[in-house]
């Protein structure tokens, strides 16, 4: 190819910046010379990822945090040169609770995300009871699932009912902001199908893992100094001014002799390859033109909203200690919030030094709530913390944001539809999908889905023999 070969990229979230990033940086290693082009509908890029200042306080309306145990993050940051503005979790108050019978209580000790992996300090807690100890106690003994199961299903298989409900179903609720009776195993926690299934169960998954030495040291969770957008302005540092689109309204795609052209108002670019970053839904409207079967399966895909709550307190009158990380609320103690976390516990610098700052998460993936307004939702979320927190002071500031379809859901249907969607897309040589809905929410997973997807396309346009 003699001139340039041209490639959009549309959706300037973590997971079109990160595929734009890794197009420019694997084109330069491999001495290809390509233009890439990203393009967003709005005005400022960064999709979920939006960090804010406000009156002192750091408000993160999506990602608060990145775990720290999947390299991609740290390994992007570094390459950015922002590896001294990483903050790590204040581990010596890691202990997460759970609101049970209207009281928190710490989850047990002993557990390796969601099994037992140390008997004996699995065995004091007071969370749950003895029977229901004992039968989490014999998943060794469960033979491997078959076939794709709910997370629900398969967690109840493995672990049991009492432990499921009073601890994974929260857990995972909450990372997924949905209902893990539909979730599914298999799409929704690939790694725990994937250990299920080579070790016979989780347990000896789990201890493998330990024994090889695998698991990273130091915090748990980090995150960027001045919050997660600081990742973003990182990546659209990298990209020239000219590259960026934003504010494309109506972006339809048409195929175009070999190529694709990409039209919305003030836009009309053909190109040699096409990256959709977008949410599903957002990608079926795209390529209708192109595929009509394969956006109306994207337009099947759901996706959760969430309202994120941000109250913050007097710390001379906060009665609650807040050792902990936060808490998370099992299906039947759902009432107003879904997790609630305690940033100040959990991060320095995120308020000022005379207030604590809480963090509370509110999903339509397991319940419709009917708040009235903001007001009403702020406040129903202040007594909600009151009666749980047994705390009486008021807030001293708060903030309510919320993300209308932002967490896609990885149902039973999943996984087929993904399939029928890729076959589909085979019809269509240089388009390809890099979203939150292909390779997995986390910030960790968007960023690696990126680099899959970027070489990916420079092995289309530059195939080696
Ligand atoms: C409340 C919340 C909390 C979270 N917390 C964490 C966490 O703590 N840790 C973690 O690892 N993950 C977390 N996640 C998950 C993670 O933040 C997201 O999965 C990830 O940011 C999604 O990135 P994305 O680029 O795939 O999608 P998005 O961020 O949705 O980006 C899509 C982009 O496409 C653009 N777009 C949409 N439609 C069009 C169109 N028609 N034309 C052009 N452009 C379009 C949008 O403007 C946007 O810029 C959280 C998510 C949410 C919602």
């Amino acid at each position: 190819m003699s001139t340039k070969a041209r490639i959009a990229v549309v959706g300037g979230g973590i997971s079109g910046l990160a595929t734009a990033y890794y197009l420019k940086r694997e084109s330069l290693q491999r001495s290809l010379e390509i233009e890439i082009s990203v393009i967003d509908r709005s005005n400022r890029l960064g999709g979920v990822v939006k960090s804010e200042r406000v009156k002192g306080f750091l408000l993160e309306s999506g990602p608060e945090n990145f775990v720290s145990f999947k390299p991609q993050t740290l390994e992007l940051i570094t390459e950015l040169g922002l590896k001294d503005q990483v903050i790590g979790s204040n581990d010596e108050k890691r202990r997460v609770f759970v609101l049970n019978q209207g009281r928190l209580q710490p989850l047990p000790e002993g557990m390796g995300f969601l099994v037992p992996v140390d008997f004996k300090s699995f065995w004091s807690s007071k969370l749950i009871s003895c029977p229901g100890k004992i039968r989490a106690l014999l998943e060794p003994l469960v033979p491997p699932s078959k076939g794709d199961l709910s997370v629900y299903s398969f967690l109840q298989r493995r672990i049991g009912k009492e432990l499921t409900d009073k601890v994974a179903e929260p857990l995972v609720s909450a990372i997924y902001g949905g209902d893990v009776r539909r979730l599914s195993i298999s799409s929704a926690l690939p790694d725990t199908h994937r250990m299920e299934q080579r070790f016979g169960s989780l347990w000896r998954g789990m201890r493998q893992h330990s024994q090889r030495g695998t698991s990273s040291s130091g915090p748990f969770f980090l995150t960027m100094r001045k919050g997660m957008e600081q990742l973003i302005e990182g990546l659209v540092n990298q990209l020239s001014d000219r590259s960026v689109y934003r504010n494309i309204q109506d972006l339809r795609l048409h195929c175009e002799s070999g190529a694709y052209r990409l039209r919305g108002v003030d836009l009309d670019r053909v190109f040699d390859v096409v990256i959709l970053s977008t949410p599903a839904f957002a990608s079926a409207e795209i390529i209708e033109g192109v595929s009509q079967e394969a956006a109306h399966v994207l337009s099947q895909i759901n996706y959760a909203s969430t309202t994120i709550v941000y109250l913050a307190y007097n710390r001379e009158e906060f009665s609650h200690p807040l050792d902990g990380f936060g808490f998370v609320t099992p299906e039947k103690e759902a009432r107003v919030l879904d997790a609630c976390t305690w940033v100040s516990s959990k991060f320095e610098e995120r308020c000022p030094p005379d207030t604590v700052l809480l963090r509370c998460a509110i999903h339509d993936g397991r319940h419709e709530r009917n708040f009235t307004s903001d007001d009403d939702t702020r406040d129903k979320v202040h007594e909600e913390l009151q009666r749980v927190m047994q705390i009486s002071c008021s807030p001293v500031f708060s903030s309510v944001v919320h993300g209308r379809r932002t967490m896609p859901q990885f149902t039973l249907e999943h996984a087929g539809r993904m399939k029928k969607i890729t076959r589909l897309l085979h019809l269509h040589p240089g388009l390809f999908l890099a979203s939150a809905f292909t390779g997995g929410v986390g910030i960790p997973d968007c960023i690696g889905t990126g680099r899959r997807t970027a070489k990916l396309a420079l092995d289309f346009l530059h195939p080696t023999p």
